[in-house]
């Protein structure tokens, strides 16, 4: 299914086109492709001909992200990346749609902890039933299981050098906050141009993440452009990140203060936390200490930074009537009078009211976990197909296809 948009760029045409002659096909399709992106303002990654001087341009939407299976999926994920994901699904513009669990990737700072990462594989595929994402509209599957994306990852790495591998600020924080020092695993270092291989093998051009993912979204960017280039193809599609409107949900902060809620920090309020379990979390949150009538600062405010990704007016009427929206309470919190309790105990309203439905979908999934388990099964072999098609135009680009059609045996006789 191709979302087809016949939109004239005739009037720049000649803009469109200069430059080109005597390029190679493939060459001028997808310098018209970069060209008619920049134009349109979204992913070109199709051209066909033009037809009675009307460009026909067809717009393949391919969404691609996923999560390792570190542990269970968190309310970062949720405003970060699981709500858009819902949001896209249910809007329906798009061709595929692919969600992966990011095992292989997951050991590479877990190597020595494999039952970790088996063990939440179906908790990460739990949760994201739990959010509402669909099966029949969405292929979820297992990063380990498609060869095909360790395949891509060996050929890239020859495409990025290891200064600009390292000078990734999302791994280097990571290498940081991890305590390789000098021992850091060459898998670890290099997961971006993974990441890459997963991208593109699925061909995905939207990718919608958290503001951490930001340096791949660049990295992959920067392998295609150099892939294409250097095999003269237009094999491999550029992608773009979609991240959320609002900053606080970018990335969201963790509840010990880190900038940001990470599995593998322990700073988490999980998507299958109970009210309890929420309320405790939400009460540990450190905040400057006060007299309850002295002012109150929001500025770093843990808890207001949460409220600012959670809360929404309809969340006062139900829970803090005093006040019709959030601006009113951060009025007041600021003048005095307003304790740091009774935030907390409003936040933890919010943060269950969003829970609530998501946790008990979630059971009823737990409930039938052979269910689950064929959702993953059956998308991974889905999968499998998709990324072979790539790998197959891939290595042709690369030459690499010397047992296809005789072609490589034709070359030999043809030069002797
Ligand atoms: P780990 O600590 O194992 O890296 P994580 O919590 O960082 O786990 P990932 O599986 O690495 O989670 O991230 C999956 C997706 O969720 C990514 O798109 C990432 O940008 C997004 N994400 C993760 N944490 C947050 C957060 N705190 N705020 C917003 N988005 C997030
Ligand atoms: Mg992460």
């Amino acid at each position: 299914r191709a979302a087809a948009t016949a939109r004239s760029p005739w009037p720049y045409a000649s803009a469109l086109i200069t430059g080109m002659s005597g390029l190679p096909d493939a060459r001028r399709k997808s310098r018209l492709c970069r060209r008619l992106s920049r134009w349109m303002r979204m992913p070109v990654t199709r051209v066909w001909s033009c037809w009675k001087g009307h460009w026909k341009v067809v717009k393949m939407k391919r969404i691609l992200t996923g999560d390792r299976p570190t542990g269970r999926l968190h309310i970062g994920h949720y405003v970060g990346s699981l709500k858009r994901r819902y949001k896209l699904q249910e809007e329906g513009n798009y061709d595929e749609f692919y969600i992966m669990i990011a095992d292989s990737q997951a050991l590479t700072d877990n190597f020595d902890n494999p039952e970790k990462v088996r063990k939440n594989v179906i908790e990460v595929m739990l949760d994201y039933l739990a959010v509402g994402l669909n099966p029949n509209k969405i292929t979820f599957f297992v990063q380990s299981e498609v060869n095909a994306l360790t395949e891509l990852t060996y050929y890239y790495m020859n495409l990025v050098t290891l200064p600009r591998v390292l000078r990734n600020p999302t791994v280097k924080s990571e290498i940081n906050s991890k305590n390789f020092n000098e021992s850091i695993p060459v898998g670890f270092a290099t997961y971006p141009i993974s990441q890459a291989a997963d991208i593109t093998a699925f061909k995905a051009n939207i990718v919608p993440v958290g503001d951490d993912q930001e340096p791949m979204i660049e990295q992959t960017r920067e392998i295609v452009k150099s892939f294409n280039r250097i095999y003269d193809t237009d094999t491999l599609v550029l992608c773009e990140s979609l991240l959320p409107n609002n900053i606080y949900q970018r990335r969201l902060v963790g509840t010990d203060g880190n900038a940001k809620m990470s599995k593998s920090l322990n700073n988490c309020i999980y998507l299958s936390d109970d009210k309890e379990t929420i309320k405790e979390k939400v009460f540990s949150i450190k905040t400057t200490s006060r007299r309850i009538d002295e002012p109150g600062i929001i500025d770093g405010n843990i808890l207001f930074m949460y409220l600012e990704a959670f809360c929404e007016d309809i969340h006062f009427k139900k829970y803090y009537s005093e006040f019709n929206n959030l601006d009113e309470l951060k009025i007041a919190y600021q003048k005095g009078g307003i304790g740091d309790a009774s935030v907390k105990r409003f936040l933890t309203e919010v943060i269950n009211d969003e829970l609530t439905p998501i946790r008990e979908r979630r059971r009823e999934y737990a409930e039938d976990l052979e269910k689950v388990y064929n959702i993953l099964k059956e998308g991974t072999k889905k999968a499998k197909k998709t990324a072979d098609k790539t790998i197959v135009e891939v290595k042709k680009a690369m030459k690499l296809n010397y047992f296809e059609d005789s072609e490589y045996l034709n070359e030999l006789l043809n030069s002797k």
